[in-house]
């Protein structure tokens, strides 16, 4: 479960065709396939993210950043179809998917695990790869949610140094477990002082609107603050406080089929796995109220197999 699936079912977004059915973490095994599929069989295990399909020809489909299609990529859910019918996500016992846009599940991976990577997980790796993430990377991972504690496993796993900047102290100690180096708390001034110009990357994972200008400061000489959270709300920006340090804004959307399924490689090989709370089917409004408060640790994950 998702926070997009939240923003969307509410409506923060804009326009949404209802009735919907949300969900873009996905992860099961196959129950048939088409006459011409040769990638997947009948009992493999497998993932679906946030793309169902896209033009696989422009030149960003072919870069292998199908997210960013120049044609538009259809969305797992609220997307729409050829045929003029809205796609349908993963609240669901079966989906129906092309298979260029099914992902691998390693065997190391339990589904409750390979889920939550589809997206919260593909979305920090894409930028913490395409900024370059490594060794000697000074990260700061902003909001300890889904998203947040992935990034901050991730660029644990890639070398970084991670520092997690949380409303409160009260995650510190499951930060310090997730591969944290240290944390603080966003709602103590000083934070923002002793934090002055200490990141090469700060990762803005929080569902809520930011106050940039208070975290532009953080960054050092050509760092960047990658935008992920992706709240509705204006903000506004002190437009010459990014030239004292030469640093940029930027976001970043999800990540291309190819680098999901490295993604999903990767956490196989180096064992990382998100930390899951699963709640059956019949509870999804209390798992999305905790969503809500912040309160799941860290991801919601749904088991659908009740249904049927
Ligand atoms: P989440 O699990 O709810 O985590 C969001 C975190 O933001 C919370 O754990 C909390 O961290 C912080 N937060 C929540 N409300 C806040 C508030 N009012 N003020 C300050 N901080 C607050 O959400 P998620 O699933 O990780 O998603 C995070 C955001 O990324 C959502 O807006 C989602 O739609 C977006 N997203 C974007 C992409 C993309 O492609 N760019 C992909 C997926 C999701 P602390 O308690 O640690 O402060
Ligand atoms: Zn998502
Ligand atoms: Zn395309």
């Amino acid at each position: 479960m998702c926070h997009s699936d939240i923003h969307m079912a509410r409506g923060d977004w804009g326009d949404v065709s209802y009735p919907l059915v949300v969900g873009h973490e996905i992860a099961g095994t196959v129950t048939a396939v088409g006459d011409s599929v040769t990638r997947h069989a009948v009992g493999d295990r497998v993932g679906v993210g946030c793309l169902v399909d896209s033009c696989r020809t422009c030149d960003h489909c072919r870069a292998g950043l199908e997210q960013y299609c120049l044609n538009g990529a259809t969305d797992t859910y609220n997307g729409v179809l050829p045929d003029g019918s809205i796609t349908q996500g993963g609240y669901s016992t079966h989906i129906v998917v092309n298979e260029v846009f099914v992902l691998r599940v390693p065997m190391s991976l339990p589904f409750e695990a390979a889920g939550p990577l589809m997206c919260a997980g593909i979305t920090t790796w894409s930028p913490l790869r395409h900024w370059g993430v490594g060794p000697g990377s000074k990260v700061a991972v902003v909001g300890l949610g889904g998203l947040g504690h992935l990034a901050v496993k991730l660029a644990h796993a890639l070398g970084a140094e991670v520092t997690v900047l949380s409303r409160s102290l009260a995650k510190a100690e499951d930060a310090a477990r997730l591969g944290a180096d240290r944390s603080y708390a966003t709602s103590a001034p000083a934070t923002f002082d002793a934090l002055a110009g200490a990141f090469d990357i700060v990762l803005n994972t929080v569902s809520a609107g930011i106050e940039f200008d208070r975290y532009i400061p953080l960054l050092r000489l050509d760092g960047t603050l990658v935008t992920l959270g992706a709240s509705a709300e204006q903000s506004s920006l002190m437009m010459f406080g990014l030239a004292f340090s030469r640093v940029s804004i930027a976001g970043s959307m999800i990540g291309g089929i190819a680098e999901t399924q490295e993604l999903l490689d990767f956490c196989a090989e180096h064992g990382i796995a998100p930390e899951v709370e699963v709640f059956p089917a019949d509870e999804v409004n209390t798992a999305w109220e905790r969503v809500l408060d912040a309160d799941v640790r860290y991801r919601a994950v749904l088991d659908l197999s009740a249904l049927s």
